[in-house]
């Protein structure tokens, strides 16, 4: 099961109340006030964890509360506060006020914490309120409510490198053979049900590139046919997208109409898609009928083709080589466009 998106509720510590007392010893008389303050409510906070994959936690656990802060004493003994409640999510992570439908955290980067409810002062024991006027105080404060909220939790995977392409085109094949993820693949559609993210090693060149394979987009898929745009949202954040067709048309289908309704539908969900940097790989190429679809293709559109097969394993070095090559650029143009702001 892969879950990216759920609504919880949270709430941070009430704080402890101040408390009104006075010493009292033998021949001790007017003590004077000894009440301590409530100890502060604990906070609810959300840790970026990258050993996290998915939101799925939170389906089963949607209550989530922080400990109170505890009450002041007498003998001047303050409360202890309240612990934190920790909710670890995956990076990648947007969370929006479920009244407001405000966003009010992104969480990016491994081990980022943000602070989601805060927990209630705890109250002034009576020790704060004396005064030349007012030797006996006999008041003491209230702790404050814990801030409380709904909160719709978002994942929006972080990857490099956005794989998209009609189902039995060949991506987990693809996922399998270059990256240490390992989907499930069969020649038939949506054997993939959310999105992988495998890792691309180059280790001679100590580097790494993510890649996304998002489950297959059919045309129509805005009108939620297949599996719909569901999972469009993962490839939002992709700095580049490679568009996987099988050039040998399997399914009888035209690879130019494939990579016409795949511009098309990922401008349905969002224009902005078709700005980023592209590249077909043309899969399938050790099939005969490949070759000659490719030359028909490569006519028609002007765009940048590598040519490759899952199953010999042709143009998987050069795939790799451009994807870094790619990638890279788009880090020295934008460094910080690793870390996009909040808005
Ligand atoms: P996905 O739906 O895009 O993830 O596609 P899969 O990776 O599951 O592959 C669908 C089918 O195409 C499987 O039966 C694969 O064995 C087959 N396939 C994948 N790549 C190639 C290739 O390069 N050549 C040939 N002949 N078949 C391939
Ligand atoms: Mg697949």
């Amino acid at each position: 099961m892969f879950i990216d998106e759920v609504t919880i509720a949270a709430k941070a510590g009430d704080g402890g109340h101040g408390c009104a007392s006075f010493r009292r010893e033998k021949f001790e008389p007017f003590g004077g006030p000894n009440g301590g303050d409530g100890g502060r409510g604990g906070n609810v906070v959300l840790l970026a964890d990258a050993n996290s994959n998915d939101l799925t936690p939170f389906r089963f656990k949607p209550n989530h509360e922080a400990e109170n802060g505890e009450p002041g004493r007498g003998s001047d003994q303050h409360g202890h506060a309240g612990r934190d409640c920790v909710l670890r999510v995956p990076p990648g992570t947007v969370v929006t006020d479920e009244e407001t439908g405000r966003v009010v955290a992104e969480l990016l980067v491994d081990q980022e914490t943000v602070t989601l409810c805060k927990g209630g002062n705890g109250g002034w024991g009576n020790i704060h309120f004396k005064s030349p006027v007012n030797r006996a105080p006999r008041r003491a404060n209230d702790g404050e409510p814990g801030e409380t909220g709904r909160y719709r939790l978002v994942l929006k995977t972080i990857a490099d490198v956005g794989l998209v392409g009609y189902p039995n085109a060949g991506k987990s094949s693809l996922t399998n053979l270059i990256t240490k993820a390992h989907p499930r693949m069969a020649a038939y559609p949506f054997t993939t049900l959310h999105p992988q993210i495998g890792v691309i090693e180059y280790p001679e060149r100590y580097d790494r590139v993510y890649m996304a394979d998002i489950p297959g987009l059919i045309a129509g898929a805005s009108e939620n046919r297949g599996l719909g745009h569901r999972f469009l949202r993962h490839i939002e954040r992709c700095k580049i997208l490679v568009l996987m067709l099988d050039m040998a048309g399997t399914d009888q289908r035209d690879p130019a109409d494939d990579y016409k309704s795949l511009l098309n539908e990922l401008k349905l969900y969002d224009p902005v898609l078709l700005e980023k940097p592209r590249l077909v790989a043309s899969n399938k190429m050790d099939v005969e009928e490949a070759q000659k679809n490719l030359k028909k293709f490569n006519k028609k559109f002007d765009v940048e083709v590598v040519p490759i097969s899952c199953l010999t394993g042709e143009g998987m070095d050069r795939l790799k080589d451009r994807l870094l090559e790619l990638v890279r650029q788009f880090r020295d143009e934008s460094p910080e466009a690793e870390i996009p702001e909040i808005p």
